[in-house]
């Protein structure tokens, strides 16, 4: 139990990162610690060296003016008045006997007779005289005198422990508090660190389907958690977007589906009470097949116009030669119009080129000109022009036909709306909305102008370089 949950929290971020954060803070310590130990004894360690050389030579040189009686008196003053530093000095014979040995009293514990046991060795710099049970030394330097004899200068490096000693205990009491900051300080930094995760975390699990419009608090502190967050909001919004979008479809797609549905079952209701003939039940058939085509073109439509407003629409970027376009489209429109006695005029100079869904852009222009054909009397006129408006290309649809009231003009580009007056006309009143759809994905506007009686104008300005983000 105990170790399961023990090896859950070693998977939490925040105890790596507390584990982290404490360690490297520890182990800096530890270093700084045993850094600034290892200057202060090798200093300290240098003094006595210094201290025990200079002494060597002051007691060297009064050997050689005053002889062994010079050096025992200076002794026996150093004896007298307990100078600060006590020094160990022998005067060592030809083979190494002692003639003159002083030694404070504190030192009394090494043993000396190691030193005459020894062969001297003037060439080696230092000799160490150890104690038993403890880790003190007696460091001796020595110097050759004349007839062989040898003055030897050293002092024991207990007051040197005494310091490192001190200095350790120092260490040992600091660095379990020190320890325990460092774990609370890593705790703390993990926790600040993870704050934003933890927004985001508790912004993820409150999404639903009901709850769409839940966002991370930024912290605006512009760095890379911020951009998370601010990316994780971009998405939550499309997605919010996608899904209202989708719904509002599928209640639409549900409402305007009860009418053409409700006449299919008449249809095939009527066929089957009246025990009709085969002609009629023919008939009843293909009304049936005329009305599930329009049914599947209402569909597929409203697909298309959802898809377009909501950004899930698949746009095949090219170049598009934007005269070539027009011209096309115009020409599948030629013999409607001819056979309806309109004049139809195509204007638009060749060099324009816009960056855009060549198919999406024919479907447009087709349902504008379907549009204009189908609501113009005979004897009228439909143009369709292009040109150059600033960084933006503006194709014109206009036409001398029945136009639009005032009244109806904003309401043209809603779902299924189909202005009075046209009701006679064939139409599913989609086709609007669809142009708007893919303008607006193309990143264009549109626009109507019209006059009852006059005609209307349909204004497309589309960017030349449109690149989707
Ligand atoms: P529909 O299938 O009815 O043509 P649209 O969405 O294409 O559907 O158009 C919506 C309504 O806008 C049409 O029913 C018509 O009343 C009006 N409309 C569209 N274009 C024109 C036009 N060129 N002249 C007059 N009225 C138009």
């Amino acid at each position: 139990m105990f170790l399961r949950s023990l090896r859950q929290l070693r998977k939490k971020v925040g105890f790596r990162l507390t584990i982290w954060y404490s360690g490297i803070f520890i182990l800096s310590a530890l270093f700084l610690f045993a850094l600034a130990y290892f200057l202060l004894s090798s200093s300290l360690s240098k003094q006595d060296h210094e201290a025990i050389q200079l002494r060597l030579e002051e007691l060297s040189a009064l050997y050689q003016t005053g002889g062994r009686e010079l050096l025992e008196r200076e002794v026996t003053v150093e004896k007298k008045f307990e100078k600060k530093i006590p020094f160990f000095i022998r005067l060592a014979g030809s083979d190494n006997e002692t003639l003159f040995l002083h030694i404070p009293y504190q030192w009394v514990e090494f043993d000396i007779k190691q030193l005459e046991k020894m062969t001297p060795d003037t060439t080696a710099k230092w000799t160490h005289l150890p104690i038993r049970n403890n880790r003190n030394v007696l460091e001796v330097a020595s110097i050759p005198l004349p007839n062989d004899y040898l003055l030897q200068v050293g002092k024991s490096t207990e007051d040197r422990e005494r310091i490192l000693r001190h200095f350790r205990e120092i260490f040992t009491a600091v660095m379990v508090p020190l320890i325990l900051f460092g774990f609370a300080g890593g705790a703390f930094l993990a926790f600040r660190a993870l704050r934003p995760i933890r927004h985001l975390i508790s912004a993820v699990r409150s999404v639903g389907p009901n709850r769409m419009d839940t966002r991370v608090p930024s912290p605006q502190t512009g760095d890379e958690l911020d951009e998370l967050a601010t990316l994780f909001n971009g998405m939550l919004e499309k997605i919010e977007a996608l899904i209202n979008g989708m719904r509002d479809s599928l209640d639409n797609v549900a409402h305007d589906l009860r009418t053409p549905m409700t006449r299919l079952r008449g249809i095939a209701e009527i066929a089957l009470q009246s025990n009709q003939n085969l002609e009629t039940c023919r008939e009843a058939l293909a009304d049936s097949i005329e009305e599930s085509e329009r049914i599947l073109t209402m569909l597929n439509t409203l697909m298309d116009i959802s898809e377009a407003e909501t950004g899930a629409m698949k746009l095949d970027l090219e170049s598009v030669n934007v005269s070539a376009l027009i011209e096309g489209v115009a020409e599948l429109y030629r013999y409607v119009a001819e056979d309806k006695g309109i004049l139809m005029h195509t204007k638009a100079s060749n060099n324009l080129y816009l960056t855009a869904d060549p198919n999406r852009m024919r479907q447009i222009l087709a349902n504008l000109l379907d549009n204009a054909i189908k609501y113009t009397p005979t004897g009228g006129r439909v143009d369709m022009e292009a040109h150059h408006r600033g960084q933006k290309i503006v194709i014109l649809v206009k036409d001398t036909g029945i136009g639009i009231h005032p009244e109806e003009l904003p309401r043209i580009w809603d779902r299924l709306y189909r202005c009075d007056q046209s009701r006679s006309q064939k139409g599913l009143g989609l086709g609007l909305s669809l142009v708007k759809a893919i303008v607006q994905a193309h990143k264009g506007q549109i626009e109507v102008f019209s006059e009852p009686g006059k005609g209307s104008n349909f204004i497309i300005a589309l960017p030349t370089d449109n690149h989707q983000s």
